[in-house]
């Protein structure tokens, strides 16, 4: 069985190609034109994935030695998202569905997310939990099979990427500031400074709070010394991080005890944060847990998870028709 997934729902365009469960090539375009506006443009978004999804599945079948007739089933990213991004890469896969008179798998993103763990050889057994942390998303999922996902527990308001994102805005740092705060606090000491730890009752997430936390700290030492920002970066971003990973494995133990699952995963673009990598690593030996992170390049946006996940519908005979259409919200299942 061969998959083209397509992904573009928020600034990457992806393809990728997926024969019986193993991924054979995963093109990433990311966008650049965002970087000087600090943040994702939905509208600069949707015309650079117009100009990018004919060659980006090009060379993801060309990487692949696949031809386009050859392909059994397209798996695209169906929501959540920017509708403008999604609308791009969902009529791109209806028209493509429909001239080759293949079937069509709409894929949901974060279910995707969690999916990326079931590429490779090392695959974590049913059920098992993982903790889905990216740019928009901060959710503990128990994953019952393939197809059979609850969210048991999310964020009451900013995602955890956000919360690197707004942080590393707050150090005057470029846009995403998630890899470069896990930069510099790699050589930065964690227990330096700290900040407000959110108070919130069972499997659920704030990180707004910190945000502000820190935001108050900033104000209050750079009227004391106008360069602390520049003399201590390394120290700050190393507190951060801490503060991150601590409010996330919390809960993920909790769920872990609560559920008796013994089997966890990561998933989602902050689960290539190396601090927090390490932290899950130590949560899983400590506890006898078995521990799964997906690769890097399958932690933040990319087709091969909608591809794998196409994978496991296509097994299961769930397709869709074309009649679906994009969403920029949608529900869990
Ligand atoms: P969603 O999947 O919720 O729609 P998204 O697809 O935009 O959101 P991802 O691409 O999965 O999110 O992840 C992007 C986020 O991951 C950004 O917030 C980015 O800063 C963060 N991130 C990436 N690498 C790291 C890192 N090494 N450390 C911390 N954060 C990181
Ligand atoms: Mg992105
Ligand atoms: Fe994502």
């Amino acid at each position: 069985v061969t998959i083209l997934g397509i992904e573009s729902s928020c600034d990457e365009t992806s393809a990728s190609i997926c024969r019986n469960g193993e991924i054979l090539s995963n093109f990433i375009a990311n966008q650049k034109v965002h970087e000087q506006y600090g943040g994702v443009v939905p509208e600069l978004a949707s015309r650079a994935h117009l100009q990018n999804i004919v060659p980006v599945i090009d060379i993801a079948l060309q990487q692949a030695g696949v031809s386009l007739s050859s392909v059994d089933a397209i798996a695209f990213t169906q929501s959540p998202g920017l509708i403008g991004s999604l609308l791009v890469g969902s009529q791109f896969a209806k028209s493509l569905a429909l001239s080759l008179n293949k079937p069509l798998i709409s894929v949901h993103h974060m279910q995707a997310h969690v999916m990326a763990n079931l590429i490779g050889v090392n695959k974590p057994s049913f059920p098992f939990l993982c903790l889905t942390v990216s740019g928009g998303h901060t959710q503990i999922v128990k994953v019952i099979s393939t197809s059979e996902m609850q969210v048991i527990g999310e964020t009451r308001d900013d995602a955890a990427g956000e919360a690197f994102d707004k942080s590393a805005k707050l150090l005057g740092l470029p846009y995403p500031g998630g890899p470069l705060i896990d930069k510099y606090a790699a050589e930065g000491n964690s227990k330096r400074f700290q900040f407000a730890e959110p108070q919130i009752e069972a499997l659920d997430f704030s990180f707004s709070g910190i945000k502000t936390s820190i935001l108050y700290f900033l104000q209050k030492e750079t009227k004391k010394d106008p360069d602390f920002i520049k003399n201590n970066l390394s120290d700050i971003c190393a507190s951060i991080q801490a503060k991150i990973i601590s409010i996330l494995l919390k809960k993920l133990k909790k769920a872990a005890l609560q559920t008796g699952i013994r089997e966890l995963c990561l998933a989602g673009g902050v689960s290539a944060n190396s601090g927090l990598r390490k932290s899950f690593q130590e949560l899983c030996t400590n506890n006898n847990w078995k521990g799964y992170i997906p690769a890097f390049e399958y932690c933040t946006d990319n087709a091969a998870m909608i591809a794998i996940t196409g994978y496991y519908r296509y097994i299961s005979n769930e397709f869709s028709d074309l009649s679906v259409s994009a969403s920029a919200r949608a529900a869990w299942s």
